[in-house]
């Protein structure tokens, strides 16, 4: 679909732009223009410009315009600071620590508008770092074009006006666009190591966009990889939605893996994947992903759990077998091992408490819905049946031995009342579940006499 794009993106080759020779695209010369912009953000711009700040559209916005994609949100740059912003507008939050920010709140839609901010040296007190060089702070303010060189990368740093309607690019993001390459602005591993998370949106927008991260850019990022243990899990956990539900799931699962960052985020899965040499976890994943893929793309909702509990899937089989031969039962094996796998996952990648629970309730109703008895009509009326059961049919996917229990369950639910009444007493014939339920109410008569 992109490709489409790419061969008229601009009618000739624009030049390299420096910081010193920006290029200037006048409004004949590029694709954005006002009707592709949302009305809330065209509405932050001219206030600011009436109250006689500088601003700009800025990032994800222009590149995917001129893309030819639709934005999933607008950010906008501006000179005026976070207070001045908050005067302006009555729906403003000041949000943010590393970064101070003001979010313009339009009922769903949020508008970001950022301060112009600069690269600064570290004895700066507005700008810190850490030891590994990465930032904690960034609130020293700039100009435009030091705001530029701040960003990411080069395709990320296209400014428009809608007062003039021009597109400023400082860094060489046009020329970058028009060869397809997704290009670090300045020294590739100062800037990975001032922010590692940048070596996860090289892999996510480069997927999303189509784009090939450029050499340089490239290089850096395997050897680096380890930088991710330095970004806090509750971060990693954010970056974590924009990577696995945003439509482009498997390509950016393979390539977190190319990458070797993969390891940095789902330790305990890249471990069970390693282990793994008939490749039948990763199909599993793969297939996972494809069905979140296909979720996304018509819109409907996706539960971060499910994806989880699909990635830690292995782990916890695992690790329930290691402590059933240390003599737990199988039950209490299950429930430890869920608690010790999400809690070790946690120090990656923080899941909050109300999908952990939700993993655990899909875990947990695995062996209910396999062992299939009377009472299993009750877990149709389970909050979690419909994620299980999707669960369940994943499994079947990638293990034939659960095929006839997961159509088994895909039937029960079409059945008519009457149906479903049958399906079940056919169940309670079996011989297997009767003499359980047995032993548990009622002790054989003779285990007494005998002992
Ligand atoms: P998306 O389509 O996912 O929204 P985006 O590039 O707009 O992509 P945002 O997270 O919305 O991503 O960020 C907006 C802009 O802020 C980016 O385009 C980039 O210019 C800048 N930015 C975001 N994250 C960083 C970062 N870690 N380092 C430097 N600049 C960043
Ligand atoms: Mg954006």
């Amino acid at each position: 679909m992109i490709n489409k794009f790419w061969k008229n993106l601009f009618k000739k080759e624009p030049a390299r732009a420096t910081r010193s020779e920006p290029v200037v695209l006048r409004r004949n010369d590029h694709s954005v223009s006002r009707k592709l912009i949302s009305a809330n953000a065209l509405k932050v711009l001219n206030r600011l410009h009436r109250a006689n700040y500088q601003a700009y559209l800025v990032g994800g916005g222009v590149r995917d315009i001129l893309l030819g994609l639709h934005p999933k949100d607008f950010d906008i740059a501006t000179n005026a600071t976070p207070e001045e912003i908050k005067k302006l507008f009555r729906n403003c939050r000041i949000i943010g620590r590393r970064f101070r920010l003001a979010h313009i709140l339009f009922g769903r839609e949020t508008i970001e508008v950022a301060t112009f901010r600069a690269n600064h040296d570290q004895s700066s007190p507005h700008g810190q770092t850490h030891a590994s060089g990465m930032l904690v702070r960034d609130n020293v303010y700039g100009s435009l074009e030091e705001d530029a060189e701040r960003r990411d990368f080069t395709v990320n740093a296209l400014y428009y006006s809608s007062d003039d309607y021009t597109v400023r690019d400082f860094t060489g993001g046009l020329a970058d666009l028009n060869q397809r390459h997704l290009r670090l602005i300045g020294d590739p591993l100062t800037r990975y190591q001032e922010d590692p998370v940048r070596m996860l949106r090289a892999v996510r927008l480069a997927v999303k966009l189509g784009l090939t991260i450029e050499e340089n850019t490239a290089k850096p990022i395997a050897p680096n990889a380890q930088l991710l243990r330095n970004v806090s899990a509750a971060r990693l956990w954010d970056e974590s939605h924009k990577l696995f539900l945003a439509g482009h799931a498997q390509d950016t699962y393979r390539e977190l893996r190319n990458y070797g960052l993969f390891r940095y985020m789902l330790p305990a899965t890249q471990q069970s994947l390693e282990l793994d040499d008939k490749d039948t976890f990763n199909q599993f994943i793969l297939a996972a992903l494809e069905s979140t893929d296909q979720r996304a793309k018509q819109e409907k909702p996706i539960t971060p759990a499910f994806l989880y509990a699909v990635f830690l899937w292995q782990p916890l089989l695992h690790r329930a077998e290691q402590l059933v031969e240390q003599g737990m039962s199988k039950n209490d094996a299950l429930h430890k091992a869920m608690s010790q796998v999400l809690t070790e996952q946690s120090q990656f990648i923080s899941i909050p408490k109300r999908f952990s629970l939700v993993i655990r309730d899909m875990w947990a109703l695995q062996s209910r819905l396999e062992y299939r008895t009377h009472r299993s009509y009750k877990l149709l009326e389970h909050p979690k049946f419909r994620a299980a059961y999707d669960f369940l049919v994943l499994r079947s996917q990638a293990d034939e031995k659960l095929n006839s229990i997961a159509n088994w369950w895909t039937r029960y639910q079409e059945a008519s009342p009457e149906g479903q009444r049958s399906m079940i007493q056919s169940l309670s014939g079996k011989k297997k579940f009767k003499s359980k339920r047995k032993k548990r109410r009622f002790p054989k008569k003779n285990s007494k006499e005998n002992s």
